[in-house]
């Protein structure tokens, strides 16, 4: 995953620091350095990291804070702020509404992933109720408009195109025309990209841009552009009115600082990143939720939206009344189980809860991790046999979401003293589910270490989107 390397700096740095006894001087300027270097290393751009680093020192002084407050929170929740505001231009993007057809322009370098990146877009909203459509202005690369074409017709999208006419500006206003006249509330232009920036793409970019009068373009960036993103994000900028940026491929493993670097030169928020080569590889971008994982804090909000996205309606009001008492059983523990297996790619629910930065969960490794949740189940299962799943009515105490979260890896927490798990227990589970021994302490030990990091969250409420405050 892009930037995971870099979540993982940054976690250890912060990690070092809340290992010294003392915070003092150094120790805040080792941490920072520490930082700094890793976001160098990623290719963030070098100003943008100076002035991080040049804030930080202005917020945190260490001799006004008074004695007793929690200085590593403060320094946390500084580098918290300082990397969400490198993230956040200050400005939403006009967001289309459905009451009026409105016009957007995707612009990129060729093998950004600009034409795939339409056809997301425009079955993302669809999904959403709207009515998109997709133009392909793109008469520069052979084969541009049967890509469209194809990717249209799997989605179901109208599109519009042509393999004779050769002048982008003619088939854009054409295509913008037809689609407001049936309707559409969504017209999605794609537009020619070259292997560099080039005057003629420019040129005709801004024409094209001038005959469909977008309400929005938008810039695609592939995240491994590196160190050449600012300028070239900038180039974008000073020709046609960029106003959001969509990051791609975001599940390779490029460095992905330069994708940062973007933000500041277009002074455009990123709305999207895609996170695949399929169609619902697609996610949307929020800054505090991903700086947050990023930091390897996680993301309950985003966690929350999936579980309403996965669960069942007339199960949600149940499991969340449940939750809220802070009775769980295991039952209802194990159903949810089912439904998180339902969540999709196991890679972002993992990387969306505290401790489990994407590092854990490398992609590639999906099939295995979903593999290993399964077998955990199995074990559930056998463990439902030796009557351990049965705690109905028994009360979470306050650890609604670590017992949650633990079973949703696997781990099965009950109020039982784990004393009681000795091994001949252990040794029934494990015959009674097929598996081995040391599988059933695999799970049991893994058990352990959630519940530690999950036991520093103890009376955790629920954020709002966006409200990191809890955390
Ligand atoms: P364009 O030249 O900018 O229109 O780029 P394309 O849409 O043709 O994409 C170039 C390549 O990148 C294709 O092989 C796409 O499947 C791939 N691609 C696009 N977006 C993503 C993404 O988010 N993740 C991955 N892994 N591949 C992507």
């Amino acid at each position: 995953m892009v930037l995971a390397e870099l979540g993982g700096s940054i976690s250890r740095a912060l990690q070092q620091m809340s290992n010294a006894t003392i915070i003092d001087e150094k120790v805040l300027n080792d941490c920072l350095n520490e930082i700094t270097r890793a976001l160098l290393q990623s290719d963030v751009q070098f100003k943008l990291v100076r002035d991080m680093q040049t804030n930080i020192k202005k917020i945190v002084n260490l001799d006004d804070l008074a004695a007793g407050h929690n200085k590593r929170k403060i320094i946390q929740q500084a580098i918290f702020n300082e990397l969400c505001k490198m993230l956040d231009p200050g400005k939403p993007s006009f967001t289309p509404k459905k009451s009026k057809p409105s016009v957007v322009m995707f612009v990129g370098l060729q093998g950004s992933g600009k034409t795939t990146t339409c056809t997301k877009y425009a079955y993302y909203h669809q999904k959403k109720g709207w009515k998109p459509a997709l133009v392909c202005a793109d008469t520069f690369r052979a084969g541009a408009f049967d890509q469209l074409k194809q990717n249209a017709t799997k989605a179901k999208i109208p599109f519009y195109g042509s393999y004779m006419e050769s002048d982008p500006v003619k088939i854009a206003v054409e295509g913008v025309e037809r689609f407001k006249k049936e309707n559409c509330d969504l017209i999605i232009v794609d537009t020619s990209g070259r292997h560099k920036q080039e005057v003629a793409l420019f040129e005709e970019m801004r024409q094209v841009s001038e005959a469909t009068k977008p309400d929005l373009v938008i810039f695609v960036m592939d995240s491994s552009i590196g160190q050449a993103a600012f300028d070239q994000a900038q180039a974008f900028k000073q020709s046609v009115a960029v106003g959001a940026v969509i990051v791609t491929k975001m599940d390779g493993h490029a460095k992905g600082g330069g994708a940062l670097s973007a933000v500041a030169a277009t002074k455009s928020p990123i709305i999207f990143i895609g996170t695949g080569e399929h169609m619902d590889e697609f996610e949307v971008f929020d800054v505090k939720p991903f700086v947050s994982r990023l930091l390897g804090m996680g993301d309950l909000s985003g966690f929350m939206d999936k579980i309403h996205e996965v669960v069942p309606m007339d199960q949600q009001p149940e499991l969340l009344q449940k939750l809220s008492e802070g009775t769980f059983t295991m039952r209802i523990m194990y159903d949810q189980f089912q439904n998180i297996l339902k969540m999709g790619p196991i890679n972002q629910v993992f990387s969306m809860l505290p401790g489990f930065s994407s590092e854990l969960m490398p992609k590639g490794r999906e099939k295995e991790s979903q593999a290993k949740i399964k077998r955990y189940m199995t074990m559930m299962d056998s463990m439902t046999n030796e009557g351990l799943l049965n705690f109905k009515g028994e009360k979470w105490a306050g650890h609604n979401w670590i017992g949650l979260l633990s079973v949703i890896f696997g781990m099965g927490q009950n109020r039982t003293n784990p004393k009681l798990m000795n091994e001949s227990r252990m040794m029934r589970i494990a015959r009674g589910a097929g598996r081995q021994l040391r599988e059933v302490v695999e799970m049991f030990e893994e058990y352990k270490r959630l519940a530690k990091i999950w036991s520093k969250m103890k009376g955790l409420k629920i954020p709002k989107k966006g409200d990191m405050s809890a955390l």
